[in-house]
C-alpha cells in the first residue's frame, strides 16, 4: 500500500483526540476523511504532514517511516483551511515560494512556475497580486504551490470551507481535475457529507478521534455501519 498508518494514538496532555487510527490508502487516491467538527480530522492531518508528534503508531509512505522525519522533509504537501498565501506576492512568486528552499535554479523554477500556472489554467495571471484574485482563484494558486514541490501525497483540510455555496461545488470539481491530472494520493477533509461522497474514491468516516466506517459512497449509504453513520449520513438527505 502507499500510505499505511497503523495503530496510530495523539494524547494532548491526558486527553486522547485519536484512538488507534488504522487505515491504508492506494497511490493516486483520493480519499476523504469526513466527519462532524471536533472528532479529530484535522489532528490526523497534521499528524501526517509532520505538524503534531505521535503519542503511538506508525505512518509509511511508499514504505518509508514518516514519523521521524521533519515536516519539511516529507514528501507531504499540505493546504490549510486559509490557504496561507503572501497577499503582496505575484501569483507566479506565490507558486514557485516553496522551490526556495531546493535545488532549483530561479530559471528552471520560473518555468515549472508557468507550467503549474497552465495546467491550473491561470495562464495570465502570474503577475496579478493575490488579493486581486476570488476566492477559487486563490485556493488554486494554493494548489499550485503545494504542487509544484512534487509531493507524494496532497493534504488538503476543508479546502472548501471560505468559498460560498456555489463557488464550492465547481471547485471540488477542478480539485478532483486537478487531482486526477497530477494522478497524485489525495487526503481531503471535509464535515460535509455532500462534498465527501461527490469528490472521494473512499470515504473514512471518523467519531469522537475513532474510524467508525470506511468505505466507497455507495458503501457507505447503502450500508451505514453504526447507528452514529446512519445519523450524520441521514443529516444532509
Ligand atoms: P476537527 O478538525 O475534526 O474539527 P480537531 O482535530 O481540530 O478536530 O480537534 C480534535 C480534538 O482535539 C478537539 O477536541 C480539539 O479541541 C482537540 N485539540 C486539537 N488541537 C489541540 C491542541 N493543540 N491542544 C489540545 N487539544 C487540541
Ligand atoms: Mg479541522
Amino acid at each position: 500500500m502507499f500510505l499505511t498508518v497503523e495503530q496510530l494514538r495523539k494524547d494532548f496532555g491526558s486527553k486522547t483526540v485519536l484512538h488507534d487510527i488504522n487505515f491504508t490508502m492506494a497511490e493516486g487516491e483520493l480519499l476523504s476523511i469526513l466527519g462532524p467538527s471536533g472528532c479529530g480530522k484535522s489532528t490526523l492531518l497534521r499528524c501526517i504532514g509532520g505538524f503534531e508528534s505521535l503519542s503511538n503508531g506508525s505512518i509509511k509512505l511508499d514504505g518509508e517511516e514518516l514519523s521521524s522525519v521533519p515536516a519539511e522533509d516529507r514528501p507531504v504537501a499540505t493546504v490549510f483551511q486559509t490557504y496561507g498565501l503572501f497577499p503582496h506576492m505575484t501569483v507566479l512568486n506565490n507558486i514557485i515560494y516553496g522551490l526556495k528552499f531546493k535545488q532549483v535554479s530561479k530559471k528552471e523554477a520560473i518555468e515549472r512556475g508557468r507550467d503549474i500556472l497552465k495546467l491550473l489554467e491561470l495562464e495570465g495571471y502570474q503577475h496579478k497580486r493575490i488579493q486581486e484574485l476570488s476566492g477559487g482563484e486563490q485556493q488554486r494558486v494554493a494548489l499550485g504551490r503545494s504542487l509544484i514541490v512534487k509531493p507524494q501525497l496532497l493534504l488538503l483540510d476543508e479546502p472548501l470551507s471560505n468559498l460560498d455555496e456555489r463557488l464550492r461545488v465547481s471547485m471540488r470539481e477542478e480539485i478532483k481535475k486537478i487531482q486526477q491530472k497530477f494522478n497524485i494520493a489525495t487526503i481531503f477533509v471535509t464535515h460535509d457529507q455532500e462534498e465527501a461522497f461527490a469528490i472521494a474514491d473512499r470515504i473514512i468516516l471518523m467519531e469522537s478521534g475513532r474510524i467508525s466506517q470506511m468505505g466507497t459512497a455507495e458503501e457507505i449509504y447503502n450500508h451505514p455501519a453504526s447507528s452514529f453513520s446512519l445519523a450524520f449520513i441521514g443529516q444532509s438527505n
